[in-house]
């Protein structure tokens, strides 16, 4: 109200404020409403969420990052959290649970000091300082891996490491027979160290976007291969063509070998035969003369993002040049780093330099279908993973878990660093962060100890997924790593506590750890910072379509086409 009475309006009409403390509560009660619901998904004994979508479709999953991409969240603090979830997925591809149920244990800790009247500010400084020392002590527990992939003695040395590491990011999630495990990860390790590069800051960088996962029906999930270049789900596109061209000289083409159509359509007038042929021949003469400059640049593969006129495929085959037609653009791309070549636009501008090059383009039977293979590039850092299976579900189940694997092989190679699974690393940061708390000084001392209380939840949750008494383990791993036995952590398989995880071939890797850490931390303080949330009133349906429509007519969407 303005001093005359009058109210003052800021907001649009229907527009809801809450602040303050009301604010804050609201915020930190939709997180942790979120994190409860991931809560019981944690860990290999994790429960399933069956989720559906508002196409009815489907899905069953305990994996926490697909959890909250399909969960359609709609308070802004929960939505908050869902980008964080998103976040460690990008990043290391695993955490995603650990990192929303953290982040859930640190709000519902500080809801108890707000209850204490402890300002948002100290819990948020409290928060902060506690993070940065637990991801130290996190370092100071964590035990070197020793890798080495510059020589193939060193990459048989350092196998075994690997082969333990991809084995614990598989053994919880992926139910297969043990001989499809085994090869998988034999698989992920080939295709791994191949790509590896040393960092000058130490340990190696794996680029995922060079691990390419090529999926096809048929045959069995032991025949998945590890092919080195890349791999196109095409066929040669004419019959007169070789099938094999070594020593290839690739033109990358993201231009049709074809006459475009104008937009308007023309009318032509044509009175005799004649008219005819001279109009079909001016198209076969600019066909000719694409191919021709293809050929006077030395190519003797095309690899063409665009369609490929029959006329043109015709010229080609003459020339004795393969050619594949309709590739993916995020192939082209991959075939653009791997054979050092260029994608070029326009067939006019394409010159020598700009070809790549493979020892060997050959189009080979794959089942029932055929498939063109570029190996022996010229970056030999570019490979296929060619996953067979008998149908998409046993297809897809497997690009998943292959990529978990390599996520996990990539984290340890880019930081060579593990933990000890099973809610060790966790009870030992807690209980070195109680002791730290010691030389905190004010209420940030209790911030601090909330924090180690919170982190300490992931163990407790650990422990209830394997029904035991969440309180008993909870004491009894306390006492196990006060006792200088950092390797103590829980089975969950089985129920009990274990003396070492290692021996489970439960590890981590630290990278993971840090993460987890980091997000939740980020999370949770944003929500805690917030004091005032002002939220615009929902759209009713036919608002919501008009103002679909409106947008869509700007963006020239709903014109009719032209042919
Ligand atoms: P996230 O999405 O956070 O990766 P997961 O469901 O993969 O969630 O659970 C990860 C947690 O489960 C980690 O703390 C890990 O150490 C623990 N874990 C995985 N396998 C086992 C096991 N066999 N025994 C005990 N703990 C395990
Ligand atoms: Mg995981």
């Amino acid at each position: 109200m303005s001093t005359y009475g009058i109210p003052v309006l800021i907001l649009k009409e229907g527009a809801s404020r809450t602040y303050g403390r009301e604010a804050l509560r609201n915020n930190i009660m939709a997180a942790k409403a979120l994190a409860e619901v991931l809560m019981s998904s944690l860990g290999p004994k994790g429960l399933d969420k069956m989720l559906v979508d508002s196409f009815g479709d489907i899905t069953v999953t305990n994996d926490g990052a697909t959890i909250v991409k399909e969960m359609e969240v709609q308070h802004p603090a929960a939505k908050l959290l869902v980008e964080t979830a998103k976040a460690v997925d990008a990043e290391v591809g695993d955490g995603t649970t650990s990192a929303v149920v953290l982040a859930g244990a640190l709000l519902s800790k500080a809801e108890a000091l707000l209850d204490q009247n402890i300002h948002p500010t100290i819990i948020i400084e409290g928060f902060k300082k506690a993070a940065e020392k637990a991801s130290e002590i996190l370092e100071e527990v964590a035990d070197s891996v020793s890798v080495d992939l510059e020589t193939p003695e060193g990459i048989e040395k350092t196998r075994p490491i690997l082969k333990e590491l991809a084995y614990a990011a598989l053994a919880s999630k992926y139910i297969a027979s043990p001989d499809v495990v085994e090869h998988f990860i034999n698989v992920v390790i080939d295709a791994v160290t191949t790509v590896a590069e040393k960092r000058p800051e130490g340990g190696y960088l794996v680029r995922s976007d060079n691990i390419k996962i090529e999926k096809k029906k048929g045959s069995s999930l032991s025949e998945t291969r590890l092919i080195k270049g890349i791999v196109l789900d095409k066929e040669v596109v004419h019959p007169g063509m070789p099938r094999r061209v070594e020593k290839a000289k690739i033109a990358l083409l993201d231009a049709p070998l074809e006459i475009e159509k104008p937009d308007i359509t023309a009318k032509i007038n044509i009175t005799s035969p004649d008219q005819i042929k001279k109009f079909l021949d001016e198209e076969t003469r600019l066909l000719k003369e694409m191919v021709d400059k293809i050929v006077a640049v030395g190519a003797n593969v095309v690899i063409c993002q665009k369609g490929i006129d029959d006329v043109a495929q015709h010229f080609l085959a003459k020339k004795g040049i393969l050619a594949v037609r309709r590739v993916k653009r995020s192939d082209m791309e991959k075939l653009e780093r791997a054979t050092g070549g260029r994608i070029v636009t326009s067939v006019r501008d394409l010159s020598e330099n700009d070809l790549g090059y493979a020892e060997l383009v050959e189009e080979r039977r794959v089942g029932n279908d055929k498939m063109v293979f570029v190996e022996g590039c010229r970056n030999p850092k570019a490979v296929t993973i060619l996953v067979r299976g008998a149908n998409d579900m046993l297809l897809d189940d497997a690009e998943r878990s292959l990529n978990d694997a390599i996520n996990a092989l990539r984290n340890v190679l880019r930081e060579p660093k593990v933990l000890p699974g099973g809610g060790a690393p966790e009870i030992e940061v807690a209980m070195r962060l109680r002791k730290w708390a010691e030389t905190v000084s004010g209420k940030e001392q209790l911030a601090v100890l909330a924090f180690a209380d919170a982190v300490e939840e992931i163990a407790v949750i650990l422990a209830k997924s394997a029904g035991m008494d969440p309180l008993e383990t909870l004491m009894e791993l306390r006492k196990a790593h006060a006792s200088g036995n950092k390797y103590a952590g829980i089975n969950v398989i089985e129920g009990k506590i274990t003396e070492d995880m290692r021996k489970l071939r439960v590890v981590d890797p630290l990278s993971v750890k840090k993460q987890v850490i980091k997000a939740a931390t980020e999370a949770a303080t944003a929500i805690l910072k917030v004091d005032d949330l002002i939220a615009a009133s929902p759209l009713k349906k036919e608002e919501k379509e008009k103002k679909g429509k409106e947008e869509e007519e700007e963006k020239g969407l709903s014109k009719p086409e032209l042919d």
